[in-house]
């Protein structure tokens, strides 16, 4: 955001009190504090306008696609490295289809998308997007394809086809998805701009090189179009890596508006779709399109997905509380151990896996580990004593035993003497948990 000083020159300076602020400079400051919007002053002109909302505007789109309850959102990123603050908007995931493949193998694909599911951490990990491809090169087989997945399934949509006049019928069909269509290049780029001005969608540019990549994108903005996607895929690996590197690093650190969109690769599918796609997800892809549904693939990188773009200053947190694990009975045993949501899981699971049900006792260590807690001093005996006595835990669990984890064997002696309970320790690492637990009953 510009200065108010830098505002302040592009404004009527009529000091009338219109924007019902005495002065054009103290309008020009609250602007500049993002308190009032530009349209607030009457007089300001177009040219004005316009300079103040692109100085403003974030060095790379914002772009939303997809389902209207479910909604996808990509750029708007802010950072070149993920611990210089956070990457905000996850790589979008798609799987392709193209029109010229039987029947049977599009249901199979789309069934094998839509079982693309699972929890970590809490959280649910999914494909979200299914590109089609116009591979037939005529209307009727994409429509087709395309009614089927709007029909069948929730997933956002990208169309991919050299034909703008192909492109149509399907992107109508879709249009409450607000698809993502593409891909426009040096040949085809005002027929595809025309298509997406038509029905308000964000458009996949593609050049061989970054200048025709600025030179397509820039050509795209002067006709009108707001919501450009930068295709960078490339042949080589290294070249994949150098392109999206650039892209992002003008965007965020020069501003350099004909690159400040989001990005999109096509992976493709084998050994080397599998590093295109990793190589997409940990450097600036806004999407990656994969060509293969296989989960052994998508888990994996959705499990990567959900490392890379997790807030590195806030981990994943569960809840303080008694966690019950099955259907603990009172004299069931009790467990213990921290709120960092990888290590709840993990630990949740394997007492799951032993098949012993049990209580958990989850204490709030701002997201840290076991040893991590322990060493900072956020997981101790007081604290726990102090836990213990919180949740009543004496009279909930009767066994009179806590089991703590192994790393912490340090702190038995002074939490049995805050708690008077029995202090068993337990396995150093989670994985022993079931055989231990089993030893147990
Ligand atoms: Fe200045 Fe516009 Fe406010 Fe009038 S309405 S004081 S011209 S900023």
């Amino acid at each position: 955001m510009p200065t108010a000083i830098e505002i302040y020159k592009l404004l009527p300076k009529k000091n009338c009190g219109e924007c019902k602020f005495p002065t054009c400079l103290a309008f020009a400051m609250q602007l500049a504090n993002k308190k009032v919007a530009i349209e607030d002053c009457p007089y300001i002109d177009d040219a004005a306008k316009t300079s103040l909302q692109e100085s403003g505007a974030p060095p790379i789109r914002l772009i939303k696609f997809g389902p209207q309850d479910a909604q996808l959102e990509i750029g708007d990123e802010t950072e070149l490295f993920r611990h210089d603050k956070k990457f905000y908007h996850p790589t979008v995931l798609a799987v392709s289809m193209n029109d010229s493949m039987p029947e049977e193998e599009q249901e199979r694909i789309l069934q094998q998308a839509k079982k693309l599911e699972f929890e970590r951490a809490g959280q649910k990990l999914k494909l979200d997007a299914l590109a089609l491809r116009n591979d037939t090169g005529k209307a009727e087989p994409l429509e087709r394809l395309a009614r089927k997945v709007t029909g069948e399934s929730k997933f956002a949509i990208i169309l991919f086809g050299k034909d703008p006049e192909a492109l149509r019928p399907a992107a109508l069909a879709c249009k409450d998805r607000r698809p993502v269509v593409g891909t426009a290049d040096k040949t085809n780029l005002t027929g595809m701009i025309s298509l997406a001005k038509e029905g308000n969608l964000p458009l996949v540019v593609s050049a061989d090189n970054l200048d025709e990549l600025s030179e397509l994108s820039s050509k795209a903005k002067e006709s009108g179009l707001q919501d450009i996607i930068l295709d960078l895929t490339r042949e080589e690996l290294a070249s994949q890596l150098k392109d999206l590197t650039i892209v992002r690093r003008m965007a965020v650190k020069s501003s350099y508006r004909p690159f400040g969109y989001p990005t999109l690769m096509r992976a493709g599918s084998g050994e080397e779709g599998v590093s295109r796609a990793t190589l997409g997800i940990a450097k600036y892809s806004s999407i990656v399109v994969l060509d293969v549904a296989d989960p052994a693939v998508l888990y994996p990188l959705m499990t990567l997905r959900q490392s890379i773009f997790t807030d590195p200053q806030v981990p994943l947190q569960v809840q303080e509380k008694l966690y019950e694990i099955g259907s603990p009975k009172p004299e069931s045993p009790l467990l213990l151990t921290t709120n960092f949501a990888l290590t709840y899981f993990t630990v949740a699971g394997d007492i799951e896996k032993s098949g012993v049900s049990s209580w958990l006792l989850v204490a709030n260590t701002e997201g840290l580990s076991v040893m991590t807690a322990f060493a900072a001093g956020k997981f101790t005996a007081e604290s726990v004593a102090k836990l213990i006595l919180k949740f009543g835990i004496k009279d909930k669990c009767t066994s009179g035993s806590i089991i703590i984890p192994g790393m912490v064997s340090r702190m038995s002696g002074k939490l049995n003497e805050l708690t008077g309970m029995k202090i068993v320790v337990g396995p150093r690492e989670s994985s022993g948990i079931p055989k231990f637990l089993k030893t147990l009953s």
